[in-house]
């Protein structure tokens, strides 16, 4: 028995299908039989025009259970959410590679792997040394560094807690009061900056912060932060520290303090199959495999942080198996007029960082590449909506044409921009023509519960079928056109306004870089360009994603003002009029 769909109302059979015909006023039900189709029935539905495509339902239950198998283990516990850098990656990494050289599929110029190192925060190093009334404190749980301490700098005298004086250590409280201790939304970092820089300017020599109440969320060491060094060291004591000692201490509290912080860096791995058909241009298909491990990088929706595993099946264990299958099946096709180049990268969901890397490092030849797709999130197709968003429709003249919204097994939605939340992004600045499918947001986004056992099998499988066929299509036509388009409205954080910048999430070295501007968006007629690096924004000094993002946050559309950057290691300040982010 075939499952059913609910079409207005009726419960009909359905069959997965793949060469279109339209059909009007129709329900149909449709049988194959090895090469043979037989339409039958047809009635009752004042649809609107309804397409039909075809594909051996036998095979598709071999997809389907190749599909469990792959995405099965992909978003099993023991990959641990495959987080860019880890075991869990590298055992992700092994399963592909191991797929493709079984079905004859070989690297990419003679590598699978393609490493890519990045920063992944600041760690603090064993130098570091903080004695408090002579005691060299040690645990983190009593006294820690603050990130934007100065580094390798030591500062030492007798402090007296709200005693500020000029050229001394000042020990300053953290919490106003017991209720600010208790407050949830009290963003301590925030504060411990501005008071800490304040108290620089000041003549302090160093800051000691400390919680004599006793805070329901315990301060901790924020490896991501991106506030803007000071020139003096800062630590905080918390309610333990401070219990220790100062709270039972006569007279003033001897501090002695040296921080040594260092960028960590940590290696991420693209891999790299390679379809060589020896023709002129090659096609890129790509989907991500990392995803957030325990929630460790800060970007689950988890809302209790208990270092769960994310297994991500949907996002994006889905994808990375509809690539592996697409790349086989293509394979051993009849498809050769272009090369066909396997991507699946890492460092996605840290910001895009493998797809920037291996487009940058790898030196991809853009002008070879005559069209990139890639599959984000393709395993959650809505059995009653069979909502898809196919983004970068407006990359090339030819994906209307290719992109049929009038599909029935499909209800598209077409998403013009170039840019968008994953990894076609790097491609489309490249000016590459993009495709990007994606089935839809839904609860379990960037939480643990994206398991493999809420995909839609059999819709994936649809799915693939589809791509399969756009690609076989776009074999007849010659290497597409590309257009620029404007900004993405799917996913992302929203703001009121845009500057229309794609922010290079990996630059942590002052300031905002970007990659680049999207057409007639305010940073384009202002006249920034790709590589440059945002420092201030009106009056907001911009230090890094954070301050970037708090600057943005602060204007209205029509606002104008002063953007400065630095380019080719050059101070510039261009005017620049916000408009809506719409
Ligand atoms: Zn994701």
């Amino acid at each position: 028995m075939p499952r059913t769909v609910e079409v207005r109302g009726f419960l009909l059979p359905y069959f997965p299908v793949n060469r279109t015909k339209p059909i009007t006023n129709g329900i149909i039900l449709l049988l194959q039989i090895t090469g043979m189709r037989i339409f039958l029935a047809s009635a009752l539905l004042m649809a609107a025009p309804l397409m039909i495509t075809n594909t051996s339902f036998a095979k598709d239950k071999k997809t389907v259970k190749q599909l469990k198998k792959q995405i099965g283990y992909l978003a099993s516990d023991e990959l641990e959410g495959r987080r860019t850098g880890t075991a869990g990656e590298k055992k992700a990494a092994e399963y592909i590679i191991n797929y493709y050289s079984q079905n004859g599929i070989p690297a990419y110029k003679g590598n699978y792997r393609y490493p890519f190192t990045f920063i992944s925060g600041k760690e603090i190093m064993p130098l570091t040394s903080i004695s408090i009334n002579g005691k060299k404190v040690t645990d983190l749980e009593e006294v820690f560094p603050l990130p934007f301490s100065v580094n390798s700098k030591r500062a030492n005298g007798d402090a007296l807690p709200g005693v500020l004086e000029h050229g001394n250590i000042w020990m300053m409280p953290i919490f106003a009061d017991a209720d600010e201790a208790k407050d949830a939304h009290f963003d301590w970092e925030k504060v411990a900056h501005e008071k800490a820089k304040d108290a620089a300017k000041q003549g302090a020599t160093a800051v000691l912060f400390y919680d004599s109440y006793g805070a329901k969320y315990t301060p901790e060491f924020n490896k991501k932060s991106d506030y803007e060094a000071l020139d003096i060291p800062v630590a905080m004591m918390l309610h333990k520290g401070y219990q220790k000692y100062v709270e039972n201490h006569e007279g003033s509290v001897a501090v002695d303090m040296m921080v040594v912080l260092k960028k960590a860096e940590m290696t991420g791995t693209n891999l790299a199959a390679y379809i060589d058909n020896g023709a002129k241009y090659t096609v890129v298909l790509g989907a991500h495999y990392d995803h957030l491990g325990h929630g460790e990088d800060g970007n689950s929706l988890h809302a209790k942080k208990d270092g769960q595993i994310h297994n991500g099946a949907d996002d994006n264990a889905s994808g990375t198996a509809a690539l592996m299958q697409l790349g086989v099946k293509i394979k051993n096709s009849k498809l050769k007029h272009y090369n066909y180049l396997l991507l699946h990268f890492s460092g996605e969901e840290l910001g895009l960082l493998g797809s920037k890397a291996i487009v940058k490092e790898e030196k991809l030849d853009s002008t070879k590449i005559a069209y990139m797709i890639n599959m984000d999130m393709v395993g959650r197709l809505n059995d009653s909506t069979h909502a898809l968003t196919v983004g970068g429709i407006g990359t090339s003249p030819i994906w209307g044409k290719m992109i049929d919204k009038n599909n029935p097994a499909f209800k598209i939605t077409y998403d013009s921009a170039g840019v968008g939340p994953s990894d076609h992004s790097s491609f489309y600045y490249q000016n590459i023509p993009v495709l990007f499918f994606f089935t839809g947001l839904h609860t379990d986004y960037h939480k643990p519960s994206d398991d493999a056992d809420k995909i839609n099998y059999k819709g994936q499988a649809m799915l693939q079928n589809y791509i399969y066929d756009v690609v076989g299509k776009m074999e007849k036509e010659p290497k597409p056109a590309f257009t620029a388009t404007k900004q993405s409205t799917v996913g992302k954080v929203r703001f009121k306004v845009t500057l229309g910048v794609m922010p290079d999430y990996s630059y942590q070295d002052g300031g905002v870089r970007i990659d680049g501007v999207t057409d007639n968006k305010p940073a384009q007629k202002a006249g920034m360009k790709g590589g440059d690096i945002i420092i201030q924004l009106g009056d907001n000094k911009i230090t890094g994603m954070q301050t970037y993002m708090e600057a943005l946050g602060k204007f209205a559309e029509g606002d104008k003002t002063q953007v400065k950057v630095m380019r080719d290691g050059k101070e510039l300040s261009l005017p620049i009029e916000f408009t809506s982010n719409k």
